[in-house]
């Protein structure tokens, strides 16, 4: 049987009032669960401008031999290219997991404006744990951080894809 790709909330808390998860999130949970699939650690990332949105990636397939090539710096390059553009001061961020310290210094080169990301990584993030990257002196660009947007549904396509590899 087909498992879903990613879990609505209101089937994991019931009987709470459920209110849908922004459509960003909701794309890079998708682009996250696709990721899993092909083998990747499923973790998806969305860039958003004026309420359009202008890339979505995940992490990149096993094989792909570019060790940076996590969801946020993918999403970031293809805004960037999108828009013919050096920075992305105009445009949110939407991901999965709680950026790891390159992404988050990514973040703050691409003058994200806006962070918006799911789960929690106190193991490899660098938003509200280790590092802490974006209260740091020498970190010159902080956004607006939102956290916890749809952290069940990312959990939840984390947890899955790592007890399937145990
Ligand atoms: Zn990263």
């Amino acid at each position: 049987m087909a498992r879903p790709l990613f879990y609505v909330r209101k089937t994991v808390i019931e009987p709470c009032v459920s209110f849908p998860l922004p459509l960003p999130m909701i794309n890079a949970l998708e682009a996250a669960g696709r990721a899993g699939i092909s083998g990747a650690v499923p973790v998806g990332a969305v860039i958003v401008r004026d309420g359009v949105i202008i890339a979505t990636a995940a992490n990149a397939a096993p094989g792909t031999h570019d060790p940076t090539a996590h969801a946020e710096i993918r999403a970031i390059r293809e805004a960037a290219a999108a828009l013919g553009a050096d920075r992305l001061n105009e445009c949110d961020l939407w991901v999965t997991l709680e950026p790891c310290a390159m992404c988050a210094g990514a973040i703050a080169h691409a003058r994200i404006a806006r962070l918006y990301y799911g789960a929690d990584d106190p193991k490899g993030g660098a938003v509200i744990h280790g590092p802490r990257l974006f209260n740091q002196p020498t970190c010159h660009h902080r956004p607006e951080i939102y956290g916890g947007i749809g952290a069940l549904e990312a959990g939840a396509l984390l947890r899955e894809f790592f007890e399937a590899r145990r």
